[in-house]
């Protein structure tokens, strides 16, 4: 794979050329740093830039483009003339040029993988770079780290957004307000690929995409966007809002992202051997390598075989309402010129995303499309799998249910990422400079460290958590307790995750809020999509409690929950709640990041939980999914998960030694860190890929394109 097309820092464009002649001279290395987003995981790299000025780092969301941009010359030319802070420098500068050039996990190994491209519709990566707007877009973030730490040959595309995830913040009624920032070149980690450029026929409207490369490590994330002067007005709005927009503003934005986004590898010089769909929404991409395949003579057949061979797919959901159906008549608008190109029939396409369970008039659905052309397809967790293997069962209608062809990879999360500086210290003391990727005999010494130690790291955590949300907070005055049993509930308010379900019983809730004797906290926090009324109004009713006297101040909302306030809450906290409706919940990954926090999960036995709880390392609340009255149901998981907190958390928590430390409760976040940490790793994640996903693929794709010649 090539990788010279960028310019260097040298020779930019004009946004970072700026930025190069605000440093002065000795602080210039600061400028690579910050384009490398592995600075997102490297605190020392991250120290560099607080250094500067603590408080617009934090103004800033984190963001060190837009620090540099707006540092005082005075401020830069006082650590130019410190011998202490360019030593800082020149360390991160080295540990940089080391991490980039020497082998890492995958160089250790012989397979027959050559290189994967995954395409995915969102990349959480940093607040910095708010190109995602949940779970799927920070698995994916995740995924790229993961694979950069390894050592993976792996490229990554997707699109980027004139607005990204939007910001979150309450009217005076609790009601969620959205606001966006619109993309700005120049506080930004991403350049411009300069005289890169694809073109993509819309419907007999050509379209032209710029391509942006981010640096996430190793791995190179690349952007499309077609928001500048080449194009019409129309064109131009493709890629304004992330999942903005009605089906045909959506179908426009997959084309882009998988036709454009083949096209730009191909041009950047990136051979790519595997093609891995991060969900349906990047289907289209296999369409166009069934185009290309067909142009350099294979038949439509043969094309497909070939594409099989080598594509993997991920579904995301266990829901229908999360996979794209797009109607017949808006396919037929888009790939009716594809269509002729390949010599084909409409029909034959329209076929590749029937859904054989609704009929031959249904819409084009594009999990079906990716499991027809995808050699090797996998859910997020064991359970989804099997989930999975039921939702797309017509596709194989002489199969039994269990040899559907859906396998499984569960979820794992970067650990770098996730772990509080407090906890990264023990962990790096006790198992070495890459306990990020200690094997479980290692990861059990943990076991040998005083409870005192963790239990004082994750008292920094929580403190640190409880200033922040008294401070953050716009609507009510919290009365959070550094001291308390803290309760951490962060993910998308959406109906299916219940994040009501503890507001369902009251008068139990406010009795714990309100124990003098054994203070409890619950601190929630989410986003409703801007077009779920439902969920609003769930955020709504967590806000009108929240102002209710016998509260006592201590549950919370917190606002704009990004990946800057998740990786607080998961620190601070001490439980992590999770109550979805089993088996909706396709993995799940916060809990996974609270793991690395020494939090306890108690959640519903549903995703990564519902395979890796072993009654010992954290809780699970019983689902009663065979209840067939939902109410009813919610009334007995609400019933289960108070009882578990009045009768086992809570107690636990305040079963004191002389010292006043919980020893019984210590024991649970050892085995829980012990038992969970090398399971919910990202590494573990990306060898599973390698080994259900890419090596097979690789291997098939030898034997396939030898035969197709
Ligand atoms: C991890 C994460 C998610 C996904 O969490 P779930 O448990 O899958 O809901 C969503 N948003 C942010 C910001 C995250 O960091």
């Amino acid at each position: 794979m090539s990788s010279n097309n960028v310019q260097g820092p040298d020779s930019e464009s004009d946004a970072t050329l700026k930025l190069q002649d605000r440093l002065p001279e000795p602080l210039k290395p600061l400028l690579p740093i910050a384009l490398n987003l592995r600075w997102c995981w490297d605190e020392d790299s991250q120290d560099l830039f607080r250094q500067i000025s603590p408080l617009e780092w934090k103004a800033s969301d984190r963001n060190p483009m837009a620090l540099l941009s707006h540092a005082s010359p005075a401020r830069l030319l006082e650590l130019a003339a410190s011998p202490d802070y360019l030593e800082s420098v020149a360390k991160v500068q080295s540990s940089l040029e080391q991490y980039l050039s020497s082998p890492a996990w995958f160089q250790s190994q012989t397979n027959s993988l050559r290189s994967v491209a995954y395409f995915s519709p969102e990349f959480g990566v940093c607040e910095a770079l708010p190109q995602y707007s949940g779970g799927l877009g920070v698995l994916a973030g995740d995924h790229l780290k993961a694979a950069s730490d390894l050592g993976f040959p792996l490229v990554a595309i997707g699109l980027l957004y004139g607005y990204g995830f939007f910001r979150q913040s309450l009217d005076a009624n609790g009601w969620q307000q959205e606001s966006s920032l619109k993309f700005d070149a120049a506080t930004t980690p991403v350049r411009l690929v300069e005289g890169a450029e694809v073109e993509i026929d819309l419907a007999g409207d050509p379209v032209v995409a710029r391509i942006w490369r981010a640096d996430v490590g190793r791995v190179r994330l690349y952007l499309l966007d077609t928001d500048f002067d080449r194009n019409s007005p129309e064109g131009r709005a493709i890629t304004d809002h992330l999942y903005g927009g009605d089906k045909e503003h959506r179908v426009r934005q997959e084309i882009v992202l998988g036709v454009g986004g083949m096209r730009a590898l191909q041009q950047l010089g990136e051979s790519c051997e595997i093609f891995h769909m991060n969900e349906g929404h990047a289907g289209f991409l296999a369409l166009e390598r069934i185009r290309q395949f067909i142009a350099g003579g294979l038949s439509f057949d043969e094309a497909r075989q070939a594409v099989k061979a080598t594509s993997g797919f991920t579904t995301h959901t266990s829901v229908s309402a999360g996979i794209d159906l797009f109607p017949r008549d808006l396919m037929e608008k888009y790939f009716s010129g594809w269509v002729k190109e390949c010599g084909i029939e409409l029909s034959d396409l329209l076929a590749l995303g029937n859904d054989p369970s609704t009929g031959a008039d249904a819409p084009f659905n594009m999990a079906m499309m990716c499991l027809r052309l995808a050699g090797r397809s996998v859910g997020v967790s064991k359970l989804h799998g099997h989930v999975s293997r039921e939702i797309f069962h017509s596709l194989w209608p002489d199969r039994q249910q269990e040899d559907v062809p859906i396998g499984s990879v569960t979820n794992g999360v970067h650990a770098r990422t996730w772990a509080s500086p407090s906890f990264e210290r023990i962990f790096e003391r006790e198992l070495g400079p890459n306990w990020d990727d200690a094997s479980q005999d290692r990861w059990d010494q943990l076991r040998n460290v005083p409870d005192k130690e963790l239990w004082e790291a994750k008292g920094i955590a929580r403190d640190s958590l409880v200033k922040w949300a008294n401070g953050h907070s716009i609507l009510s005055a919290p009365n959070l307790d550094p001291a308390a049993l803290t309760i951490g509930f962060g993910r998308r308010f959406a109906g299916y995750k219940r994040p009501t379900l503890l507001l369902s019983q009251r008068d139990r809730l406010q009795a714990l809020l309100s124990d003098p004797r054994r203070p409890v906290q619950i601190l929630l926090a989410g986003k409703a999509h801007p077009a779920d009324d439902a969920g609003k109004r769930m955020i709504q009713e967590v806000v009108r409690f929240w102002r209710e006297p016998k509260t006592n101040g201590r549950l919370a909302y917190i606002s704009n929950y990004d990946i800057g306030v998740a990786q607080r809450l998961y620190q601070g906290a001490d439980v992590w709640l999770n109550n979805p409706l089993r088996p909706l919940e396709a993995c799940g990954t916060s809990g996974e990041k609270a793991v690395y926090n020494g939090a306890l999960n108690l959640s519903i036995p549903d995703g990564w939980w519902d395979e890796m709880y072993d009654g010992e390392n954290g809780w699970a609340i019983p689902s009663t999914e065979e209840t067939e009255n939902p109410e009813y149901r919610n009334q007995r998981e609400a019933d289960a998960l108070f009882d578990l907190l009045e009768n086992e958390v809570i107690p636990l928590f305040y079963d004191r030694n002389a010292d006043g430390i919980p020893t019984a409760w210590m024991a649970k976040v050892k085995h829980s860190i012990c038992s969970l940490a090398p399971q919910v790793s990202g590494y573990r994640m990306l060898r599973d890929y390698l080994k259900e996903m890419y090596e097979p693929l690789s291997q098939s794709a030898a034997a396939t394109l030898t035969t197709a010649g």
